[in-house]
Formats: structure tokens, C-alpha cells, sequence
């Protein structure tokens, strides 16, 4: 489990307890769900203990996720798990360490009392640092890496400063000198940040039923109309999806997200060309060469490994399934992947399907993609023992493995 943050539900204003990545307020009082949204980070402050001071927050940027990284002749993963000072400001702490693990968190919201200093540090840098301590030593250089999040906010300490030192609130300790005073950190201080957290109310826009979905359920589905919609700029949008009836009625649907590309770099303009370039013990097929080229990615948290194992798996194969458009009534496993990470990690899937890397590898830099389509597909799955069977491609998950994506 990642930290845990204390939000009132908006509707009755009884406490609620979630994960950080949660998205869903689901209040055990009044039974009101609300789908929490944030433009670019979720932003929480840690609680503090000098009620009687001026409070001035210092931001760490929060990363939990998967990083891959394309070496000369090979793709490597880990999970990293930060958080690291967004801030250049001498004597701070450079991660805050266990700290938002022993304590409860809550949302920035235009309420919260106190100064925030501006998040100074690029995002992009602290990951690159902390991707390159994880690659380990190696002499190969690195093509590419790609951070897959599930966690990606920023989380405030909070500071103040009493007779030229600066003091950490939450333990109320002298942590630096600061011969200046306040003064000094008045010109890194954000004046009107107006942080807005938004409580979208989880009812379907084309219908106004009650949408389905899971505490990290970043996509929600309507069982009225059938439609699935995902949180953009505040508000719900329409995802395309499509499902594959499966057999018998043990079948669990796990969703897929469908990417359509072309790229640049490298020429692929359909399948034919991925095959041919990827160098695929595969005969080329006559419509393949005007068929799109499709990336497949899981649309769920999961291991790195198996992510990149699966994704590679559907990919290379590009099965065509016979679909319906319309979202079976029941045991649905929660989308907790955006789109967005799905197309980050595009590169990675292309790198690991190389069999020939020299055709590949050294153009990762210049590889871009450009995208057609991406479409959600629910795939018809069975459970048998420890293992999740793909119905129609025999493609096998580990049960403990999904389960422990959902608490990456
Ligand atoms: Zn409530
Ligand atoms: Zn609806």
C-alpha cells in the first residue's frame, strides 16, 4: 500500500481514509461516490504541529511506478518508489523518507493555511536521477527509459522559520540555519497558487446513472447505456472500447488498451513493417501490409516484467478478435492504467519486441509515434488454479501477480 490521505466527503463531511492513488471517494456514511481530479499533480500536505506559527510548505515530488530503460542490447525495468525535494533550499532533507507513512495526509485545497514554495526542480530530472540509480552500474549507455506511474504528486512539508532558523513543523526541530530570516525564502514563495481539487459527482453525462468503478478505477463504466469514461480537464469524457465474449461463467474481463500508430524514426505504417523491422519469425501476410499497426499494453497495474511479457505478447501476435460494442454486465477488473501511460510505454513494447536490436535499438532517440487511435478492449480471461487464462490466445497471469499490482 502507498500513503494514506484523510479527505471529508463533500457531500456529508465525514472522514474518509484512501490510498494516494485512489481516485475514487466512496464515503461508507452517506454511500456518495465522488471521482477526485487535479490538473497535473494531486497535491497533499503533510500535517504539522505548530498551529501557532507562520507555516511555509516545501513541495517533494512523489513517484511510484514502474521505470524501463532501453539499454544497447537490452530492456530493463524496476520499480521505483520516491519522494524527493522539488525545491533548491540548502539544509532540507532530500527525500522525506518514511515519513508520509507514519502520518496521514490531506489535499492542498484553496483552504489550507500557509505559503507554498514553487516547485523549482524539472519533474523530468528527479526521474532521470532516480531511474539512473536503479539502472545499477553498467557500461552500455541508456537509449531510453519511460516511467510508468501510478503515483505521480507532489507532497508538502511544512516548514517554518522562529529567530533566524528554519524549523521542521511536523517534529518541531531545527533542521537549518537561515541568517536572513523569512526574508529570504520570500521570492521563492508561489503568491496564488489557487490549487483546485475537483469532486466530479460519478454520474453518467449521457444518462445520469450511477457509474461504475473501484477506488483506482481510472476509467468508469455506466451498466445503463454502456459507455466507459475516463477524467479529463474536470470532466468526464467518452473512452472507446470494445469487449470479447468469453466462455462459460467463471470469465473475468481484463482490460486492454488498443493503440493505433504510425512511426517516425524508424518506418512503420502497418503491421507488415513492424514484423519486418522487429525482424518476427513470422510470414508476412498480403494485408498485413495494409493493415494498422497496433501496440497492446495491459490497462491495469502490474509488474513490470509481466507488463512488458504481455504487452509484447499481444502485440506481436495482433490476434483479431471478434468484438461487440458493449460492456459485459459483470466481473469487469478495474482499468487502474490511463491511456496516457499506455502511450509512454509504447517505445519499451517496440524495443522489447526486437528480435533483430540492430534495427531498433540505436533509433530509439528518434522514434516518434504518432498516434490514430486507441481503443479500451475487454479480453475474456478464466480462472483456473493460480492462474487467469486468456480464452482465446492461451495467454496465462498470474493471480498473485494481479493482486499485487493493485497495491503497487
Ligand atoms: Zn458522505
Ligand atoms: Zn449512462
Amino acid at each position: 500500500m502507498g500513503f494514506t490521505v484523510e479527505q471529508d466527503c463533500p457531500q456529508c463531511g465525514a472522514p474518509v481514509e484512501l490510498d494516494e492513488a485512489d481516485h475514487l471517494l466512496s464515503c461508507p456514511y452517506c454511500n456518495v461516490k465522488s471521482f477526485l481530479f487535479a490538473p497535473n499533480y494531486f497535491r497533499f500536505v503533510l500535517p504539522h504541529k505548530a498551529p501557532q506559527e507562520e507555516i511555509i510548505y516545501a513541495p517533494y515530488l512523489r513517484f511510484k511506478g514502474n521505470v524501463f530503460f532501453c539499454k544497447e542490447r537490452s530492456v530493463g525495468h524496476r520499480i521505483v518508489d520516491i519522494t524527493n525535494l522539488g525545491v533548491t533550499l540548502k539544509g532540507l532533507p532530500g527525500t522525506l523518507g518514511l515519513r508520509p507513512q507514519a502520518m496521514k495526509m490531506k489535499f492542498v485545497t484553496p483552504d489550507t493555511e500557509g505559503s507554498f514554495l514553487r516547485f523549482s526542480l524539472k519533474a523530468s530530472k528527479i526521474l532521470e536521477r532516480a531511474g539512473r540509480l536503479s539502472t545499477g552500474s553498467s557500461s552500455e549507455s541508456i537509449l531510453h527509459r519511460a516511467y510508468i506511474g501510478e503515483t505521480l504528486s507532489l507532497i508538502y512539508l511544512p516548514l517554518y522559520v522562529k529567530n533566524n532558523r528554519l524549523f521542521d513543523a511536523v517534529l518541531n526541530r531545527a533542521i537549518t540555519g537561515l541568517p536572513g530570516g523569512r526574508e529570504t525564502l520570500e521570492p521563492s514563495i508561489n503568491k496564488n497558487p489557487r490549487w483546485q481539487l475537483t469532486f466530479m459527482a460519478t454520474l453518467c453525462p449521457q444518462c445520469g446513472w450511477n457509474l461504475d468503478g473501484e477506488r483506482d478505477s481510472v476509467v468508469l463504466t455506466c451498466s445503463n447505456c454502456k459507455t466507459a469514461w475516463e477524467a479529463s480537464k474536470g470532466k468526464f469524457i467518452p473512452v472507446k472500447y470494445q469487449f470479447v465474449p468469453g466462455q462459460g461463467e467463471n470469465t473475468v474481463y481484463l482490460p486492454f488498451w488498443k493503440i493505433s500508430a504510425n512511426a517516425q524514426g524508424v518506418e512503420i505504417n502497418s503491421f507488415a513493417d513492424f514484423i519486418r523491422l522487429t525482424n518476427q519469425p513470422r510470414v508476412i501476410g498480403k494485408d498485413w501490409e495494409t493493415e494498422d499497426m497496433n501496440f497492446w499494453t495491459p490497462a491495469f497495474k502490474i509488474r513490470p516484467k509481466v507488463f512488458l511479457h504481455l504487452s509484447r505478447q499481444f502485440t506481436v501476435s495482433q490476434k483479431h478478435f471478434d468484438t461487440k460494442e458493449t460492456i459485459p454486465k459483470k466481473n469487469l477488473y478495474p482499468v487502474t492504467l490511463p491511456r496516457g501511460e499506455a502511450i509512454q510505454s509504447m517505445k519499451v513494447i517496440l524495443a522489447g519486441s526486437a528480435v533483430n536490436k540492430k534495427n531498433v535499438f540505436p533509433h530509439l532517440p528518434q522514434i516518434k509515434f504518432n498516434i490514430k487511435d486507441s481503443v479500451l478492449v475487454y479480453l475474456p480471461f478464466t480462472e483456473r488454479g493460480y492462474e487467469m487464462l486468456q480464452q482465446q490466445m492461451q495467454i496465462s497471469i498470474n493471480k498473485n501477480t494481479l493482486e499485487f499490482g493493485r497495491q503497487l
